[in-house]
């Protein structure tokens, strides 16, 4: 199985974000922030971007009942 796409959350807000595992940064949709991907733990592996778009929903579903 290619695990090629992950779940990351921002450093700073915590929102969750889709990325391709062979980007080595990105950037948050939220607040702007740039943080590299090997410095963040993957929440959530997948192997298209949908399944990731679909982790990306639930995590910050959840982020936003806190
Ligand atoms: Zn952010």
């Amino acid at each position: 199985m290619l695990e090629e796409y992950g779940v990351v959350a921002c450093p700073r807000c915590q929102m969750a974000r889709g990325v391709r595992l062979s980007q080595r940064s990105t950037t948050c949709a939220r607040c702007g922030a740039t943080f590299e991907l090997r410095k963040r733990k993957i929440l959530y592996r997948a192997r298209d971007a949908r399944e990731a778009g679909a982790a990306v929903a639930e995590i910050n579903r959840r982020l936003m009942q806190r």
